[in-house]
């Protein structure tokens, strides 16, 4: 017997409520939710993401994507209950948006009994973003953007609260658009070194850089934010003032117009360059990893990153 047009693809029982183009399901509410969290673990395992001693830090901050992923990765834990899980939110110090977004991932690691850890850029760095911009304000030479430098900033936060907690792996919630945006946004720069880095699994480099996993990596941000939505996952919905970062937000909307004509496009581009990137590392000169002559961390350069963008506002 053929299940109607009004029946899901995979139960054949419920009534549609999505429809997912680049592969022609039509899902109801339960068989949609199980196929993130079924992605979600074929993910982890087609990348051999954790294994069974890891402790993971998963970065929260507030936004539907990290929540979804706190929830998903919550579920699994309980499946194996020997890996450990603690979530951990970088306070940049943005007035009226980080303090609403605090608050959030708060309530939602006490609901899931997950430990929760809050490092700010204040007392890494001594000062907020809100504070950079200000003295960026004042700086005439200061080409950079707020989020150029807080990209940076939380690169650095991130690793220090998981070395500060013990992890031994960083998982982020980084979701198939975004590591689109990011490749196209490389290609445009011209930046191979950074369009090689990019993995679902960042490469072991230092023992203080904790490795990166992406488990969201191959979910469209689109089928995360229904996630959050439908199984009453609170986020915070308003973005951040800061957010304006003109090329991701044309890459943004052209792989959305093309994913709208090409279903599987944003597919299309992410296997690509994972085909592509073995040849592209073997372009590129091995960056060697020493430590910042200023700060110790890992760097490699001279100095590192984060000591330069600091010292331009010191
Ligand atoms: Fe930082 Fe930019 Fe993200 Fe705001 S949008 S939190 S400034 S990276
Ligand atoms: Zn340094």
């Amino acid at each position: 017997m053929r299940a109607s047009t009004n029946s899901c693809t995979i139960c054949r029982r419920r009534q549609v409520f999505f429809f997912r183009p680049y592969s022609g399901q039509r899902l109801c509410r339960n068989c949609f939710t199980e196929s993130i969290e079924a992605k979600t673990r074929a993910t982890i395992a087609k990348y051999r993401m954790f294994s069974y001693n890891d402790r993971v830090a998963v970065a929260v901050s507030g936004g539907k994507d990290s929540l979804s992923l706190l929830a998903i990765l919550a579920k699994i834990e309980e499946v194996k209950p020997k890996s450990a899980l603690i979530a951990v939110t970088v306070d940049e110090g943005i007035k009226g948006y980080r303090d609403e977004a605090l608050r959030i991932a708060k309530k939602s690691c006490e609901k899931l009994k997950i430990e929760h850890r809050v490092i700010s850029y204040k007392e890494l760095f001594g000062l907020t973003l809100d504070e950079l911009v200000e003295r960026k304000k004042r700086k005439a030479n200061s080409k950079l953007t707020a989020c150029a430098y807080c990209g940076v900033l939380r690169r650095r936060a991130l690793n220090e609260a998981a070395l500060r907690v013990g992890a031994t792996k960083i998982a982020t919630a980084h979701t198939l658009d975004d590591e689109v945006q990011t490749v196209l946004m490389n290609i445009f720069r011209g930046d191979l070194a950074r369009l090689a880095k990019e993995k679902p699994v960042t490469d072991y480099v230092h023992p203080r850089l904790v490795q990166k996993v992406k488990p969201f990596c191959e979910i469209p941000e689109r089928e995360s934010a229904l996630y959050a939505y439908i199984n009453n996952i609170p986020f915070q919905a308003t973005p951040c003032p800061y957010a304006s970062e003109a090329l991701r937000n044309d890459m943004r909307n052209m792989l959305n117009s093309m994913e709208l004509k090409h279903p599987g496009t944003k597919f299309a581009v992410s296997s690509s360059i994972a085909r592509l990137q073995p040849a592209i590392e073997k372009t590129l000169a091995k960056a060697d990893f020493g430590e910042c002559a200023q700060c110790g961390e890992p760097a490699s350069s001279e100095i590192c990153k984060v000591c330069e963008m600091t010292r331009e506002f010191a």
